[in-house]
C-alpha cells in the first residue's frame, strides 16, 4: 500500500517531519484501511518513509520510519523505548523524582503514543490509528522492559475521534493503585491515576514548579488553576507568607489540601487557602475588594482545541493577566503560562504585552519558562514545544 505525495510536497518528510497531511497526497494505492502502514512515495516515486494511515484525520499519515528496512514488530517498539529511555538518562540521573514522561510520541518517533511513568505505574496514553493498531506490541515490550510495573491505558481523550478511535481506559497488566504517591524536587505529591488529568498529573510544569518557588520566599501568592496545589507546594517549601489555590474542582482542591498536609506541618498549611471559584470571577472580586499579591501564578487549561479557538482564547488570556496585573503589588511577579501548542511564543509574549498596557503597567519578563526536559522536542518536531511561559515582573508605569 502507498501513498504517492503531489509534487513538491515532500520536503517536509526530507526534513524527517513525521505528519502527511492529507492535501499533499495526490494517490494512494491499495485500499489501506485504519492505522494500516504504507510506503510514502515522492511524486516522480522516490521512497520517503513508512507511516501509519489515518483516513478520517487531516494528518492523513504519521511516519514510523524513514528506514525502508524497518518492521513495526515487537522489536521496533523495544528500540525506540529505549531510545527515549537513553535521550533522558542523564537528566533523569539529576533529578529527585520518580515520575517522568518516558515517550513523548513525535518526539520520540512513535506518533501519538505518550508514555509516563509513576513510580511502578506506566500510563500510556495512544491518540493516532497506528498506536492503536499495533498497541498489544507497545504492551507487551513495555512489559517485557518493566517487568515489576503496571500497564495502564488513559487513552480517554476527545482528539481520538478524530482518528476514528473510541475512548479506552485499560489496565493491560498488573492491578492499578487508585493513588500513586510520587516525589518531585523534594516534595510528595498524590497523583490520581484513576480521575487525573491528561495520563494523571501535570509532569511538565515540574521545573516550573520549582523556579516559581524560588521567587515565593515571604510573598502572599495567588495559584490560578492551583488543580492539586503543587505549585503551592513549592511556594511553601520556599517559605511564602501565604498562598490561595484557586480552581473550580471539589476534587483537585480536596487533592491539593491532602498534598499540603503530606508535606508540612499545621501551622504552615494554615497560611494555605484552598477556594472554590472560577478565575476570571475571583479575580474581578479581589480587584473591587481592593486585594492585593506578591506573586499570581496563571497556568489555564488549555484554551485552543483548534485554530478557530485561537481568538477567543487570545482574549481569554489576555483578560486573566490583565486582572492579574491590577492585582499585583508593585514589584510583583506574574509567572503566566500557555499549554497551547496552537499558541505561538511570539504571540503569547504579545497577548501579556497588552495585557500590561491595559492595566498600565509595566511588565519585564525577567525568565522565559517551558516545558519540562523529560518533554523534550525533537529537532524536526517544532510543534512538540506546546508549553510556554513567562516570569514578569510588575513595575509602575513611567
Ligand atoms: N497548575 C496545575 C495545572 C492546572 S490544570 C499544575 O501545575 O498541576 C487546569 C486547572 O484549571 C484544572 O484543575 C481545572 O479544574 C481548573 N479550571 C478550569 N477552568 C477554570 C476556571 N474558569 N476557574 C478556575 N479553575 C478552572
Amino acid at each position: 500500500m502507498q501513498i504517492i505525495l503531489k509534487a513538491e510536497r515532500e520536503k517536509s518528510l526530507l526534513r524527517k517531519h513525521p505528519w502527511i497531511f492529507d492535501g499533499a497526497i495526490l494517490r494512494e494505492t491499495g485500499r489501506p484501511r485504519l492505522g494500516a502502514t504504507v510506503d510514502v512515495l515522492s511524486h516522480d516515486g522516490t521512497w520517503l518513509a513508512k507511516a501509519a494511515y489515518s483516513p478520517h484525520s487531516q494528518i492523513r499519515a504519521r511516519v514510523w520510519s524513514f528506514n525502508a528496512a524497518t518492521v513495526i514488530d515487537n522489536n521496533f517498539f523495544k528500540n525506540r523505548i529505549l531510545t527515549a529511555q537513553a535521550k533522558r538518562a542523564d537528566w533523569l540521573a539529576q533529578q529527585d523524582t520518580n515520575a517522568y514522561r518516558l515517550v513523548a510520541a513525535e518526539s520520540d518517533g512513535l506518533p501519538g503514543i505518550t508514555i509516563d511513568v509513576y513510580d511502578k505505574v506506566i500510563v500510556m496514553q495512544v491518540l493516532s490509528a497506528g498506536g492503536e493498531k499495533h498497541k498489544d506490541k507497545l504492551v507487551q515490550t513495555l512489559a517485557s522492559l518493566y517487568p515489576d510495573s503496571c500497564i495502564h491505558e488513559r487513552s480517554d481523550v476527545e482528539v481520538r475521534k478524530k482518528e476514528g478511535l473510541e475512548l479506552v481506559v485499560k489496565t493491560h497488566v498488573g492491578e492499578l493503585p487508585e493513588k500513586v504517591l510520587i516525589t518531585e524536587n523534594g516534595l510528595k505529591i498524590e497523583v490520581d491515576l484513576i480521575n487525573g488529568h491528561k495520563t494523571g498529573f501535570y509532569l511538565d510544569q515540574r521545573l516550573n514548579r520549582k523556579i516559581t518557588g524560588s521567587y515565593c520566599r515571604d510573598k502572599d501568592v495567588l495559584n490560578c488553576f492551583s488543580y492539586t496545589g503543587t505549585f503551592a507546594l513549592a511556594a511553601m517549601q520556599n517559605k511564602a507568607k501565604s498562598v490561595v489555590n484557586l480552581d473550580v474542582s471539589d476534587n483537585a482542591l480536596a487533592t491539593a489540601k491532602r498534598n499540603m498536609a503530606l508535606n508540612f506541618d499545621a501551622d504552615i498549611c494554615n497560611k494555605v487557602t484552598h477556594l472554590k471559584a472560577d478565575v476570571f470571577e475571583q479575580l474581578r472580586v479581589y480587584k473591587d475588594a481592593g486585594t492585593k499579591f506578591d506573586l499570581i501564578v496563571m497556568d489555564p487549561p488549555k484554551f485552543i482545541e483548534n485554530k478557530n479557538h485561537l481568538v477567543k482564547a487570545a482574549r481569554g488570556y489576555k483578560d486573566i493577566n490583565r486582572l492579574a496585573c491590577d492585582l499585583l503589588r508593585e514589584g510583583g511577579m506574574l509567572v503566566t503560562f500557555s499549554c497551547s501548542g496552537l499558541m505561538q511564543s511570539d504571540l503569547f509574549n504579545k497577548i501579556i504585552a497588552d495585557a500590561a498596557l491595559d492595566a498600565n503597567t509595566d511588565l519585564s519578563f525577567i525568565t522565559r519558562l517551558h516545558q519540562d526536559s523529560d518533554h523534550l522536542i525533537a529537532a524536526s518536531f517544532p510543534e512538540g514545544y506546546y508549553l510556554k511561559g513567562l516570569v514578569c515582573v510588575k513595575t509602575a508605569s513611567v
